[in-house]
């Protein structure tokens, strides 16, 4: 009698890390981000169309936008992870706030993804925020697909957009479809790859029309059918076919080319073929860098960072949560890892598949997916963890804040729960504390990159925690960390405008009021060191708690 024979892991390995994609949508506030991730939940089934596209026109409910004041002011404020089967591949989705004083999230969060879709408003083009998140992905050179979305109204001539493209971000514009007719006189696209037309239906009594195959030009039906658009379609194709820049796969895995894809997300026209242009094209989880050179996603040990903690997610279960990126092997709830920051090993008990604000445990993941731990204190931004030999991946980098306020409580009576929020908050890297050095966290400063971040924390600290706070704003904005010799130190006089202060860990930081002022006192002392904190090497966030 011969044994079954057992498939060996790495096949089974190498096949999940095949049908994974990885990605986050990036845009500027108000492009149609929310609308598009919603679209691509419908397609895939997760969410059930009537309900969501229903709710949503009357309020803020797709859903990755959770928070109740991400619901009150229509912006999207914290990233989360969205995890959902199309065609046998299974996505993650991470969703980033577009709103520019959440961009550190957003940051983080794409450091966790192996491809991005950047979203554009037809009519506005490449917008400050784009640019920014952008920036991002060029460090990293993420593969970007990108969607022009709003083309049921009026907006910008299609190759000027294109032309923005290569030169405001300095990346080959390859259109993969292309419109006709334009605003009130759109009529759908042409799909530059099979090739054949797919007709947009202005309402959505009509019956969807089937997409018309057109290989060559001249087309007499299809100019029937279009009417005036016809005759700059056909021109537009004979200039993007002739003199067009091809598309080039290894330049778009390079970050150095984006394929355009144009459509409607409100009016679900061209998200279909997007999506599945985007299974195709996007890359499945590669390998990362690490403390012990690059780990490949089909090394058979497990390894994964944290990218994002965040707290009370879930008002029933009011706990916080570490998100892991699952950069190799097989994961497996209950296995023991190591935590390379703490130096010891712990069970990884209780892994959950996170969808939104809804969560349910696993037993298993694989490279590119995102696992949701509940994270009893032992975790922060940047942790790694890893079976076998022990490695670290590279630090998550920071932002440096830019606006502080003194934050006060207005219930002096809950000082236990005031500090505790104000130490999660800090955890989850929502912004920075720092003290002064003799009122020892009587009147912690907040540090954040934007404004809107202070309306967070006083809203979670007084939703979450029950305290309500107030922030008063100063008129720092910038800080450093000072070191340097004690007498020295000790001796300086500081000039007016800069004010001192100590971080969690007891360490000198600075505010200064300008720029000029930073350069005046680093002049004046050469002898001490100002430092971000990123420079600083410790703690990639808060330190961890007990
Ligand atoms: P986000 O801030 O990038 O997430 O943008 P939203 O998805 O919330 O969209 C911003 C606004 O644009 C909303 O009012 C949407 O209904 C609208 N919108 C999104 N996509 C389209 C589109 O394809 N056509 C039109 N006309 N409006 C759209």
């Amino acid at each position: 009698m011969s044994l079954p024979i057992e498939k060996p892991l790495s096949d089974d390995l190498s096949r999940e890390v095949a049908r994974r994609r990885t990605f986050a949508i990036i845009s500027h506030p108000d492009a149609g981000k929310t609308t598009l991730t919603e679209k691509l939940l419908l397609y895939s089934g997760a969410v059930h169309l009537a309900g969501a596209v229903q709710a949503r026109s009357h309020q803020r409910a797709a859903k990755s936008d959770w928070m109740e004041l991400e619901q009150a002011r229509g912006i999207s404020i914290t990233s989360t992870a969205l995890q959902f089967d199309y065609q046998g591949v299974r996505v993650n989705l991470l969703d980033t706030p577009g709103h520019q004083d959440f961009s550190e999230d957003t940051y983080r969060t794409l450091m966790a993804v192996d491809s991005a879709v950047m979203v554009l408003d037809s009519a506005k083009g490449i917008e400050p925020q784009t640019k920014k998140l952008f920036a991002v992905c060029r460090k990293r050179n993420i593969p970007i697909m990108t969607f022009i979305n709003k083309m049921d109204q009026p907006g910008r001539y299609p190759f000027d957009l294109l032309e923005e493209i290569e030169q405001t971000l300095g990346m080959t514009a390859v259109p993969f479809n292309w419109p006709i007719g334009e605003g009130a006189g759109f009529q759908g696209l042409y799909d530059l790859q099979e090739p054949q037309v797919l007709f947009f239906q202005r309402t959505l009594h009509n019956q969807r029309r089937a997409p018309m195959r057109v290989e060559t030009f001249p087309h007499p039906s299809l100019a029937e059918t279009l009417g005036e658009a016809y005759g700059p379609l056909q021109e537009e194709i004979a200039l993007l076919t002739g003199a067009g820049t091809k598309f080039d796969r290894d330049r778009f895995l390079a970050g150095q080319l984006t394929p355009v894809f144009f459509g409607s997300a409100l009016t679900n026209f061209g998200v279909e073929p997007f999506l599945n242009a985007f299974l195709h094209l996007a890359p499945p989880p590669g390998p990362r860098r690490s403390s012990e050179g690059l780990v490949p996603p089909t090394e058979s040990k497990f390894s994964g960072f944290v990218f994002k903690i965040q707290a009370n997610m879930d008002p029933q279960h009011r706990d916080r949560m570490a998100f892991l990126r699952i950069v190799s092997g097989r994961f497996e709830k209950d296995m023991m890892v190591y935590h390379a920051r703490l130096d010891r090993k712990i069970r990884m008990t209780r892994p959950h598949r996170l969808f939104g604000r809804d969560r349910e445990t696993i037993e298993e993941a694989y490279p590119g997916d995102v696992v949701g731990l509940v994270n009893p204190g032992l975790f922060i931004i940047g942790d790694t963890l890893c079976s076998g030999s022990p490695l670290s991946f590279d630090a998550i980098p920071q932002f440096p804040p830019e606006c502080f306020g003194v934050l006060r409580s207005q219930d002096l009576t809950k000082q236990k729960q005031f500090q505790k929020g104000l130490q999660q908050l800090e955890e989850e890297g929502v912004m920075q504390v720092f003290y002064s050095p003799d009122h020892v966290r009587r009147e912690p400063v907040l540090a954040a990159v934007g404004e809107l971040q202070f309306d967070v924390v006083a809203s979670r600290l007084e939703s979450e925690y029950g305290v309500k706070t107030l922030v008063e704003r100063m008129s720092f904005v910038l800080a450093r960390w000072v070191s340097g010799d004690p007498d020295a130190l000790a001796g300086i006089y500081w000039p007016q405008d800069t004010r001192r202060l100590v971080d969690r860990e007891g360490r000198m930081v600075m505010l200064f009021g300008s720029e000029r002022l930073l350069a005046y006192c680093m002049k004046e002392y050469p002898a001490l060191k100002f430092q971000l904190r990123e420079e600083m090497g410790a703690s990639n966030s808060a330190s961890p708690i007990s």
